[in-house]
């Protein structure tokens, strides 16, 4: 095991996509998540999962329990808006009876998932049940509000009208299908409609699940997956060896794993600053250190 200061803990980092391009052509970039939850449920890896749904209102988005092929398809896609997927995970259990969960979420949602694993209380019976966790990369997100702005004000569009959302290069792209060109709005230009805990935010790219992927450090189409625990990484090259996903090189380079590194450096300096500065002030910030040596000596 890799103990990496800026990527977590790790036993290797690969470059893949789903083989099947029904699942690509559904997914974001490469469909990772989708291909590695169904094989999971085909091979009874998992019996369930909870999924980011789309509600009756356009872009506001719901967790779902999924336990089907379908259900997991149906969801096939990045939301750029929070989803409060573990509140499901009791009604899962309970519920839907599952046994063995996969929970798929922001590195927040993962922290929380860890919380409620090592403290269950309210959750006896329910954090037991956790088979895998999967995390995405995730630099802010935004309200739901904050969507909304970006669709009707900035886009000029509605809601209904957005087929997909995507972050890359430096931008935030709307497709819409009032235009065959995806509207696109410079990140920086999106700064203070993100949720504002997503300031104080550390990790970039999931250091606590099992298995965590995203399309920063791959070219266009495939995603990096960072094998973490020795659950995940069977996980991943059980699904490589059974052709589930197609493997290429990694890039080291400015473009590869150096942006991803670079990304998560960027991320924890940043928001360590804000960190810094807010208890500076005497303000509190739950689980949040200074990165002071003084402070910390101090709140020993
Ligand atoms: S930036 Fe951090 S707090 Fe915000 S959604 Fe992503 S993981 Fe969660």
């Amino acid at each position: 095991m890799i103990q990496d200061s800026v990527l977590g803990p790790y036993q290797e980092i690969i470059t893949a996509r789903a083989s099947d391009k029904k699942i690509r052509s559904k997914s974001q970039d490469g469909g990772i998540v989708s291909a590695l939850l169904i094989y999971a449920l085909e091979e009874n890896i998992i019996d369930g999962t909870i999924v980011a749904v789309e509600s009756n209102e356009a872009l506001k988005v719901e967790p779902k329990v999924a336990t089907t092929k379908k259900d997991i398809l149906k969801a096939a896609g990045t939301k750029y808006t929070m989803c409060p997927n573990l509140a499901l995970l009791k009604e899962a259990t309970r519920s839907y009876g599952l046994e063995k969960i996969a929970a798929v979420g922001t590195p927040c949602q993962v922290m929380g998932l860890r919380k409620m694993q090592a403290y269950p209380m309210g959750a006896r019976n329910v954090t037991d049940k956790i088979a895998l966790s999967i995390g995405i990369y995730c630099m802010e997100n935004f309200p739901y509000e904050s969507l909304r702005t970006f669709v009707c004000d900035k886009a000029r569009t509605a809601p209904q009208k957005v087929t997909k959302m995507n972050i890359s290069k430096g931008k935030l792209f709307i497709n819409h299908s009032d235009s065959k060109d995806a509207f696109a709005i410079p990140l920086k230009e999106t700064h203070g409609y993100e949720q504002s805990g997503c300031n104080y935010c550390l990790d970039y790219v999931a250091e606590l699940s099992d298995i965590s992927c995203g399309s920063v450090g791959a070219k266009d189409g495939w995603s990096t997956i960072i094998k973490r625990t020795d659950n995940g990484a069977s996980l991943v090259d059980e699904a490589i060896n059974e052709g589930v996903l197609e493997v290429t090189d990694t890039d080291e380079g400015k473009f590869g794993l150096e942006m991803l590194k670079k990304l998560s450096t960027n991320k924890k300096k940043k928001n360590q600053k804000r960190i810094d500065k807010k208890l500076d002030m005497g303000l509190s910030i739950p689980f949040a250190h200074s990165s002071k040596k003084k402070d910390i000596l101090e709140n020993r």
